[in-house]
């Protein structure tokens, strides 16, 4: 029995002469949560509906749970996965807890699991309301409840957090770090990068089907060599041309100073700074997930706004 929930050996998906995913290779483990970004068409989507059987490969293999989603065993593999769609719909004339109820039969999983999911979601109150009269956001819970009926041993959310309030999106990044800690793996794409790194085991970053970087947000950062950030306080521009860092400076307000070090000098410069008599104030900023995007998508900071949302 294999360890890992999804293994994808070099996959390819052609639709014509578009290679919506390119030699791709990927192991998630249980209790792994994978972050998957990309620009629209980078080909995120066609890579869920690889892993959930919606379509075969091109070339490649695909195992989910130890089978291929396709092969005769794919009825009971697609019971312990939950998947939310990018455009998630239901019939508008039943009830919250209706729809529920109906996916609850579909997956052989008891109604009782309904009430609990509802409040889990935050939909208890709205449980006996139409679907059509629900908003945006409430359809999006009610997607997110159908994904997590039945503990999935597999999660794949695509664009989980479209139309939630900050709240809602706070509860959600719960449910994933419950989930997590159950052991159930995790897929979530989405576009909104803030807060997302918190609560993911890795990442990995798309552009027209192929892989531009995989790993933790660390080994990225590593992979990356991006400069690291000191915010400092109490410290002179004479200090700082005292011990030859002028030219890491970057910006100054007031009493702060911001210095980009290099990654392979961080060490002595670090030593350097911290041991000043005059030093008041000392941040250290890593590289965040937006800025580690841009990186590997050859991007400006700028650009983020445009290309991202
Ligand atoms: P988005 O962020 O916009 O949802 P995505 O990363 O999910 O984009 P995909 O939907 O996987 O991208 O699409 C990748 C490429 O494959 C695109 O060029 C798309 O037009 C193409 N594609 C996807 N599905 C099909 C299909 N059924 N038939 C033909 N082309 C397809």
């Amino acid at each position: 029995m294999t360890k890992y929930v999804v293994e994808l050996e070099q996959v390819f998906k052609h639709f014509g002469a578009v290679k919506a995913v390119n030699g791709l290779d990927l192991t998630l483990k249980p209790g792994e949560v994978l972050g998957l970004f990309g620009h629209n068409g980078a080909g995120k989507t066609t890579l869920m509906k690889l892993i959930l059987g919606l379509f075969k490969p091109s070339l490649g293999k695909v195992s989910v749970l130890g089978a291929a989603p396709t092969s005769s065993q794919a009825a009971t593999i697609r019971k312990n996965i939950g998947y939310l769609p990018e455009n998630v719909s239901f019939y508008d004339q039943l009830t919250g807890h209706e729809v529920l109820a109906y996916f609850a039969e579909l997956k052989n999983i008891p109604a009782s699991k309904v009430n609990q999911l509802l409040m889990q979601v935050g939909l208890d109150q709205a449980a006996k309301r139409k679907v059509k009269t629900y908003s945006k956001g409430m359809r999006q819970r009610l997607g997110l409840a159908q994904a997590m009926l039945g503990s999935p041993k597999l999660l794949l959310l695509d664009e989980p957090t479209v139309g939630l309030d900050p709240v809602a999106t706070h509860e959600f990044y719960q449910s994933v770090d419950k989930l997590k800690q159950q052991g159930c793996a995790v897929i979530l794409c989405s576009h909104v990068l803030p807060g997302v790194e918190h609560h993911v085991s890795k990442v990995m970053i798309m552009a027209q089907g192929q892989v531009l970087a995989q790993g933790s947000i660390n080994e990225l950062r590593q992979q990356a060599n991006l400069p690291i950030i000191i915010k400092t306080g109490g410290l002179t521009q004479q200090h700082l041309a005292d011990m030859s860092l002028t030219e890491y400076i970057v910006s100054q307000h007031e009493q702060e100073i911001e210095l980009a070090i290099p990654h392979q000098k961080q060490l002595a410069m670090l030593q350097q700074l911290a041991t000043h008599p005059d030093l008041s104030q000392f941040e250290m900023v890593h590289a965040s997930l937006e800025k580690l995007y841009l990186h590997y998508q050859h991007l400006p900071m700028q650009s983020l706004l445009e290309q991202v949302s």
